[in-house]
């Protein structure tokens, strides 16, 4: 809590003073010192200031200045005491002070680095969580929190998005930089990825500009000694006001040393921290001196962010600076001063403002790396084991076929090798409902379990093999940087349907996910790039399809399983391809921003880290599964089930009973053993099963769930598709997953004893009604535009949703839905169509 929400009256004690160093330094000043007490003397509602007593002195504070303040009450020791829970009256201020102690022990630390610089690396090595990292940019595209202990003060430490810079020019500068100046961390670390010095201080700079603690995380230092470097990056934290700490965040060394630097920080005891001023100049000095005097009239503002800062960018003509300054009151007069101060020095220096600040950073970092670092270049031919690799992977001729040639193996993997898991699952499955079937009595409960969720879940479950394969791949492509260079492959290829390699990157996590993916799109800096990037990644067909294209594969076209695959695939990123060239010729008509391509050094992952991030990805199928899928399941078995219409049921049942005994009649007469006793027992089960058969297939056709789909069923007949899979294509809007699960419930009907798997119930499944009567439901045809229509229509809802929050607009959301939806009718029409003619 803050000094500002004590009440008249009330006493604290202060244990933080945010803010930066000159307020922090000005109310010290004053006597607001960490551990005094401080007495609220006069609070009127909405009055500002608020009047203080602090070590017997009334001071007044403004009430921006009184947030900045944190303090310790009683009411905090009745929180973390529970013992004196009640007490009355004043608290002992002995017991403040224990509280207080607590209280001022907790640091907040955000980690700002380059992508890739290994931010999630020691986050997760710090928190002991297990956070995706990922060897290209854009991993990171929502800041990840944690809690841990050291030393006995308390870190909350968040993750940001990888960032170059620190203008308003991508959504993830905007996140970080809107972070720092609207959180105020007490401690930021500043990952640098010490074999990329140069590049990575440049965000060093702009943090230096803002004036806020820093500690700087010296990571990959493991590079940096290999390549035979030698850094004194003593020298250079003492030059620039700085701590370094060297990391090597994959092995977990340095982090302790790092996280004792900050307390040293964040207690004011670190000798080599100083607050220094990068020398943009003469003449540009000259200039935002002048603004800085305009902004400083803002102490609300300037309390918690530099004012040169904000002078400094704005002489960068950046909007968000500007945005900020808005709300001040002189902000007519910073804007003008500002812009004549930037045609002065434009016209004087013939070079655009922007173009010198950076140079000015440049020359700033090349002259400090100067006095500390000798690149090693004896040895310089031999480090370039990436770019003897990227000779080949990213060859104008080669790169493409290589590329091709990586899915295909990925495919193939998921496919053949998931075979094998797959099977043994699928047995297990069908034990189990067998051992079920077995042991329980004929109940409602047993019909939930059995037909319900064994069948629902369990048609699920048996893909869990594949898209583990599937993830593995996806982390591996990852983690190594080849994910980067595939998006340096196909930037050109983008460049013909509107999009850039940038965009590549989401397009290839959608085959993973759709919802990250969508999520992933933040690294777009154009927004109609990004608009047009979530817009077409649904046809990046995501792992939940895949257990449905692998049951209809392998029960429709054995000996072409990988082909049939890849078939699908490519027809759904040729639709994104369409779909893109078609949104951009007409809605979104944009200019492109030029941009660089980076590639980072290759690494080779440790099989833990791709194990465990596959994993990851893994485990939030399962708990899909022991969510969403079972609770759908469920639903559907009960659609299925009710209205039971007993009178029905009953007449069923009397006479599967009468067959029953009458053959028993039949065969007792007959000789055990005997030619004739096996044929009229074979017939005798044949006909009970038959009866069977009828009493659950009316059932089922005039459960709701039946109703449900002989309503749709006239906008799917041309299509070729019975109610069964309407209704499962209308389940499978929860997740995708879903709908091999509710063809799980609905074509379980048995039609002998033993127990099939759901492939071959599809392949006998048969129409029981209207003109097709008797003729197969599957045949080639109808299963392909089937499979045509699971991978184009409507996304799952959690996409939809992330489509909305990610364009702030239902509108979009509601596009893609029906623009998919559309095309996945309009296709799967034609290939029944075609299909049938040619096949006859
Ligand atoms: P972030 O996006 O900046 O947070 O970076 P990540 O934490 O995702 O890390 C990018 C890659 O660098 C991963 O493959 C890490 O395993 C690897 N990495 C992280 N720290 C080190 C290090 O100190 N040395 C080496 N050699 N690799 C590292
Ligand atoms: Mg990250």
């Amino acid at each position: 809590m803050t000094l500002y929400d004590l009440e008249q009256g009330e006493k604290g004690i202060i244990s933080k003073i945010r803010g930066r160093g000159a307020f922090r330094k000005r109310i010290s000043e004053m006597g607001f010192v960490k551990g005094k007490v401080v007495t609220v003397v006069k609070k009127a509602p909405l009055r500002d200031p608020v009047e203080y007593n602090v070590m017997g002195y009334e001071i007044s504070l403004r009430i921006n200045e009184a947030k900045l303040v944190e303090v310790v009450t009683a009411k905090d020791v009745v929180i973390s005491n529970p013992l004196i829970n009640g007490f009355e009256g004043t608290i002992d201020e002995n017991i403040l002070k224990t509280t207080l102690g607590e209280k001022s022990k907790v640091i907040d630390v955000a980690l700002v680095g380059n992508p890739n610089s290994g931010k999630t690396t020691l986050f997760n090595y710090a928190s002991g969580s297990k956070e995706h990292v990922g060897n290209y940019p854009g991993v990171t595209v929502d800041s990840k929190q944690a809690k841990f202990k050291l030393d006995g003060y308390t870190f909350n430490i968040i993750d940001l998005p990888g960032t170059y810079s620190l203008t308003a020019y991508s959504p993830e500068e905007l996140y970080v930089r809107k972070y720092i100046l609207g959180h105020l961390p007490d401690v930021v670390i500043n990952v640098l990825d010490a074999s990329n010095l140069e590049r990575n201080l440049y965000l060093t700079t702009q943090l230096i500009d803002m004036d806020i603690k820093i500690v700087v995380a010296l990571n990959m230092y493991d590079e940096l000694t290999y390549k035979g470097d030698k850094f004194d990056y003593l020298n250079l934290g003492k030059m620039i006001g700085i701590p370094f700490v060297p990391t090597i965040g994959s092995k977990g060394k340095g982090i302790p040393e790092l996280f004792r630097k900050i307390i040293e920080v964040y207690e004011d005891r670190e000798p080599s921290v100083r607050h220094i001023h990068i020398n943009y100049g003469k003449n540009m000095e000259e200039s935002i001196r002048k603004i800085q005097e305009l902004i400083k009239l803002n102490k609300d503002l300037t309390d918690q962010v530099s004012s040169r800062f904000y002078a400094i960018k704005l002489m960068e003509k950046d909007e968000g600076a500007h945005n900020a300054l808005s709300r001040t009151k002189n902000y007519e007069v910073i804007k003008e001063v500002t812009r004549i101060e930037i045609e002065k020095l434009e016209t004087r220096l013939k070079e655009d403002s922007e173009t010198l600040i950076t140079d000015a950073k440049y020359g700033f970092i090349n002259g400090a790396l100067k006095e500390t670092y000798q690149p090693n270049t004896f040895k310089k031919r031999l480090k370039t084991d990436t770019e003897i690799i990227d000779t080949f992977l990213t060859n104008r001729i080669f790169g493409f076929p290589i590329f091709i040639f990586f899915l295909w193996v990925m495919f193939q993997a998921t496919f053949k090798l998931g075979a094998y898991p797959q099977d043994w699952i699928e047995k297990l499955v069908a034990l189990t409902g067998q051992g079920l079937n077995v042991l329980l009595p004929d109940t409602l409960i047993k019909d939930l379990l059995v037909n319900g969720i064994i069948n629902g879940v369990g048609g699920v479950i048996v893909f869990l093999p594949n898209i583990l394969i599937l993830f593995f791949f996806i982390s591996f492509m990852e983690d190594t940087g080849y994910m980067a260079r595939a998006a340096f492959i196909m930037d050109k290829l983008m460049h013909k349907i509107g999009l850039h390699g940038k965009s590549f990157i989401p397009l290839i996590m959608g085959f993973g996910c759709n919802v990250p993916a969508i999520m992933a799109t933040r690294t777009l800096e154009n927004r109609n790039d990004r608009l047009l990037t979530m817009l077409i990644n649904p046809f990046m067909s995501c792992s939940a399809r895949l257990p449905v294209y692998i049951l209809l594969i392998g029960a429709f076209f054995q000996g072409n399983e990988v082909t049939t695959l890849f078939t699908i695939y490519a027809i759904g990123i040729s639709f994104a391809i369409f779909f893109a060239v078609l949104f951009k010729k007409t809605i979104f008509k944009s200019e492109e921003a030029p941009f660089v391509m980076e590639l980072p050094p290759y690494r080779l992952p440790t099989f833990r880290t791709t194990m465990r991030h596959m994993w990851n990805k893994g485990s939030q199928y399962l708990k899909k599964m022991g969510g969403i899928i079972l609770l759908a399941s469920m639903i559907i078995w009960a659609l299925g089930y009710f209205p039971m219409n007993a009178k029905k049921m009953t007449e069923y049942d009397q006479e599967i009973t009468v067959t029953e005994s009458l053959y028993n009649t039949a065969i007792s007469s007959l000789p055990s053993g005997s030619a004739e006793y096996g044929r009229v027992t074979a017939e005798k089960n044949e006909a009970i099963s038959r009866l069977e058969h009828e009493r659950d297939s009316y059932r089922q056709e005039n459960s709701f769930i039946g109703k449900i789909g002989k309503f749709i069923e006239p906008v799917m007949r041309p299509l070729g598709f019975d109610w069964k899979m309407s209704v499962s294509l209308l389940a499978g809007v929860a997740a995708k997953e879903v709908v091999v699960s509710t063809m799980g419930v609905l074509y379980q009907v048995s039609q002998n004893d033993n127990v099939e798997s759901l492939q071959s119930k599809l392949q006998s499944a048969e129409h029981k009604s209207g003109e097709k009567t008797g003729q197969p439901v599957f045949t080639k045809v109808t299963a392909f535009a089937y499979l045509m229509f699971i991978l184009l229509y409507f996304p799952c809802v959690a996409v939809v949703a992330a489509v909305r929050k990610e364009s702030g607009k239902w509108k979009w959301a509601l596009f893609m839905v029906s623009y998919t939806t559309a095309a996945a009718w309009v296709v799967a029409f034609l290939v029944n169509q075609v299909g049938t003619i040619i096949v006859g």
